[in-house]
């Protein structure tokens, strides 16, 4: 058998974390998994322990890697931020997938590129957050960042064959969410029930609330510009409710391509743990006479303030994306525990942004203070 890919998750028992495991039991002749990694969902963990077979694994806290220890007296098992952060730069791993959620994924992410490792890339805070250190790292140690979220991918396979000089703007594509036909007069009583049930993609909460106010294609916009090196004003959203078209590239000639598949995190996931080749998934087969219609509408910038917002944010730099991330966070944490209402979410972040009077650095520091400095700001307007 040929040498295997080693991978680690860092975050395997969220939607991201399962998916990529799925991709990897069909394929088992070409990937092993190494290292594992959770927050507290320590049953699931379990499970893929005994399926997986890694050699280490990293847990939340200290009580639960004892408990775990008990279960499975052979296996390395680490804990916390220090503990992720180790796993993610074991020496005999291959790629690491980040999929942690928010802000937390900076310093392991970072840790795993700084031990020239190839990162597939779900957690998109970490590219919003802190994506000045991410690709300066990433440049310096001759990496790959691979990217998972599915309109990254796509645009990552377009590049791959036809060179980015010719390149005249990148259109986004969003899914709407599930407010895209709910009158802005009604969106004071959305509850968080509601917002949850996205329509077409099954993911984590964090990502759901945020693809309900627009805030995820806002935060996606920043992650464009790091990945491709573009700029704000290079980039267009529109509103596609099937979610099958992941996204489009128009050349100055006038030729546009796309990348198309049903939507389903599997296949830019194949991608990613495949690159530079490719592999088998079961993915279901995109039939286009099955879905008939494509259909494609422009944003609602006024229903979404989110998203208008971000397009500033993009603009502005420094640690604004950062503080932009850090007050969404905590006001879809506040929305989902009854706190605040959806429509609050968008002005408190907005509040936050524009009580920013401090000068804090674009560097590792500084981003990590400008992130506690926006959440600190957040829990007071809450
Ligand atoms: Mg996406």
């Amino acid at each position: 058998m040929a040498m295997r890919k080693k991978i680690s998750i860092l975050g395997s028992t969220g939607s991201v974390g399962v998916n990529t495991l799925e991709v990897i039991s069909s394929a088992l002749d070409q990937f092993e998994v190494h290292g594992l990694s959770c927050g507290t969902n320590v049953s699931l963990l379990e499970k893929q322990i005994e399926k997986f077979h890694p050699k280490v694994v990293s847990v939340g806290t200290k009580e639960l890697a004892h408990s775990l220890q008990q279960k499975f007296s052979r296996l390395e098992i680490l804990w916390g931020e220090e503990g992720l952060e180790s796993l993610a730069k074991e020496a005999s791993c291959d790629l690491v997938v980040s999929s942690l959620v928010g802000a937390r994924g900076i310093k392991p992410t970072l840790a795993a590129i700084q031990a020239k490792k190839n990162v597939a890339l779900a957690n998109k805070e970490v590219l919003v957050s802190a994506g000045a250190i991410i690709m300066s790292e990433v440049r310096k140690q001759g990496v790959c960042l691979l990217p998972i979220d599915s309109e990254h991918s796509a645009l990552f396979q377009v590049f791959e064959s036809h060179n980015k000089s010719a390149l005249e703007k990148v259109i986004l594509t969003a899914s709407g969410g599930p407010f895209l036909h709910r009158s802005k007069e009604t969106f004071l009583g959305i509850t968080p029930q509601e917002a949850l049930k996205h329509p077409r993609w099954e993911m984590g909460k964090r990502i759901t609330i945020d693809s309900a106010t627009l805030m995820n294609k806002g935060f996606e916009i920043i992650e464009a510009c790091w990945l491709f090196d573009l700029l704000p004003s290079q980039i267009e959203v529109v509103i596609h409710p099937e979610s099958i078209v992941h996204s489009l590239i128009g050349y100055r000639d006038g030729n546009m391509l796309a990348c198309l598949s049903v939507p389903d995190m599997k296949a830019p996931i194949g991608y990613a743990l495949s690159y530079p080749k490719r592999m088998s998934t079961e993915v279901v087969r995109l039939s286009l006479s099955k879905v008939k219609e494509l259909t494609f509408l422009e944003p609602d910038f006024e229903k979404f303030p989110l998203l208008s917002l971000s397009c500033e944010v993009a603009k502005k730099g420094a640690v604004y994306p950062a503080l932009m991330n850090a007050a969404d966070e905590i006001c879809v944490e506040a929305f989902l525990n009854g706190q605040i209402s959806f429509l609050q979410i968008s002005q408190i972040v907005e509040e936050t942004l524009s009580s920013y009077t401090e000068s804090f650095p674009i560097s590792l520091e500084g981003i990590l203070e400008a992130d506690s400095w926006a959440r600190k700001k957040v829990r007071e307007f809450i």
